[in-house]
């Protein structure tokens, strides 16, 4: 198990607390890791500010090829890789490795092409005697915060945009499942020049928080739950840094009379179980019109049933545990609260023996406004809820703090063109929930967050566009 961090072109140990790691299969400690003291966040924070004096003048081209050879190294380690990931976190097999993979490798070809794709929008003669230019230049070092539920793939999603745009980072994974990013760390030393990315260790409201405060940060990129979102906010609201967030989501899925319920169905069982629920666009908030609502409840709770859960490395498992016994106590509360006012149709209990398992769960005759319906849950959870018409579907949809992920479901072009126009959420998808490409963007909205990660509009947030002026 690798356990040193990165810090300014060295793999050092950490020298502060040591945090246990365990195996959500099994509840047992596989190891432990240092967490970095001040003075290795400072080292970490100082070796990024260095870095960035050369790197944000480096040539998109060089950006470029650095991200290219990111993306091999991975590839070349994604069976190590991808075992970590299974064990820290305890994801399927065939989840860690064949699905998650091959979409971060991808991020990293995706930003080296954007990389060299930056241009200012406009020169010319605004004052006579006067041509002026714009840029879109680096922000500078950028304080990046990871969660646990996918910690590879966000790690690449924390830094391939900032290195495409030209600034340096100090990331740190998630206290719970640093494994995958340590290994990265160590992979991409000799890839990387030194300083230009940096890997720190351990937990939130404090590495987290010194990371986020450091004066020479420019630029603080979280993705995790909103509470973290707003410490970031906290932190750049004392010096004025710009903030990227990607946080919590509870995606509706509206589903309308016309809809192929099989289809609806056949998605729910693969895709709001995948990483067993915890996935901030899960499919979660079934929206059902009241036409076809027994019918769909039944499509569900069948296919539901039918979900294999088990070890990540057993044979046919689709789902594994939660990633924490905080995290499945926490879920198995928001069902116990439901419980009194709803129907659980599947599921509801937690599994036998130490792993963090929860079995998948449907809950139907919701009430729109119920916490179940309303907060995210970040596990193996859906609801079923009704509306009459569009009109209430929008309303109840639009109504709330999250604005990430969305789908509609009909065969209707007109009215999916029309709910999509109104759902105030970062992505809607139409007939389909959660296929995600890096050209397009991973967006949010309201509390969800602030700009995209994936896409050329990732490279918004770690830019600033400015003006030069030249007299003659
Ligand atoms: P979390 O906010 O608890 O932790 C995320 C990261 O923030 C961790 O590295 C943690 O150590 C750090 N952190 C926590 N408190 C901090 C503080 N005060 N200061 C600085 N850093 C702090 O979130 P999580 O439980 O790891 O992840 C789950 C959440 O992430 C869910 O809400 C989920 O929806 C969200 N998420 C969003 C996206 C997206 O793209 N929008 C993707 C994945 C996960």
């Amino acid at each position: 198990m690798q356990t040193k961090m990165l810090i300014n072109g060295e793999m050092v140990e950490g020298t502060g607390e040591a945090l246990d790691v365990l195996n959500p299969a099994t509840g047992e400690v596989m190891g432990a890791v240092k967490e970095a003291s001040d003075a290795q966040i400072e080292a970490a924070v100082r070796g990024s500010a260095e870095a960035f004096e050369t790197f944000s003048v480096a040539t998109p081209a060089e950006r470029s090829a650095i991200l290219l050879q990111i993306a091999d190294v991975i590839e070349a380690n994604s069976q190590e890789l991808a075992e970590l990931e299974s064990l820290d976190v305890g994801k399927p097999w065939p989840s860690a490795h064949d699905d998650e993979m091959p979409l971060t490798i991808d991020v990293f070809r995706f930003f080296a092409g954007a990389a060299r794709t930056m241009t200012g929008s406009a020169s010319g003669e605004y004052v006579a005697g006067h041509t002026s230019m714009i840029r879109r230049d680096p922000i500078g070092p950028v304080a990046a915060i990871a969660p646990w539920n996918y910690p590879l793939m966000m790690a690449s999603w924390k830094i391939a945009a900032p290195i495409a745009a030209g600034c340096s980072v100090v990331l740190k994974p998630s206290e719970i499942t640093p494994l995958s990013t340590l290994l990265l760390a160590e992979l991409l030393q000799d890839v990387l020049p030194k300083g230009v990315l940096n890997v720190i260790h351990g937990r939130g409201p404090t590495v987290g928080n010194t990371l986020m405060n450091s004066p020479q940060m420019e630029g603080i990129s979280v993705t995790g739950s909103p509470a973290t979102g707003m410490a970031a906010m906290r932190a750049a609201s004392q010096q004025i840094r710009h903030v990227h967030l990607e946080l919590g989501g509870k995606a509706p899925v509206i589903v309308f009379d016309d809809a192929d319920l099989d289809a609806v169905a056949e998605t729910i069982r693969y895709g709001s179980y995948f990483n067993a629920g915890q996935d901030c666009a899960q499919p979660c908030r079934v929206m059902v019109a009241d036409r076809v609502y027994d019918k769909l409840v039944a499509a569900i709770a069948e296919q539901v049933a039918q979900i294999q859960i088990g070890a990540p490395k057993t044979e046919g498992t689709e789902m594994g545990p939660l990633v924490s016994a905080t995290q499945r106590d926490r879920v198995a509360g928001f069902v116990d609260r439901a419980r009194r006012s709803s129907e659980i149709v599947t599921g509801g209990t937690l599994s036998e023996g130490n792993g963090f398992f929860y079995q998948p769960t449907v809950i139907a005759n919701v009430d729109n406004t119920a916490e179940i319906a309303c907060t995210e849950v970040f596990g193996p959870v859906v609801t079923v809820s009704r509306f009459s018409d569009a009109e209430e579907a929008l309303k109840i949809a639009n109504t709330g703090r999250y604005g990430l992920a969305s789908s509609v479901w009909t065969r209707d072009v007109g009215r999916a063109m029309q709910m999509t126009s109104k759902l105030r959420y970062g992505f809607t998808w139409v007939n389909t929930h959660g296929v995600a490409t890096p050209e397009m963007p991973w967006a949010a909205m309201k509390g969800s967050g602030t700009g995209s990660d994936m896409s050329v509009y990732a490279l918004d947030a770690y830019t600033a566009v400015r003006h030069v002026m030249v007299a003659h």
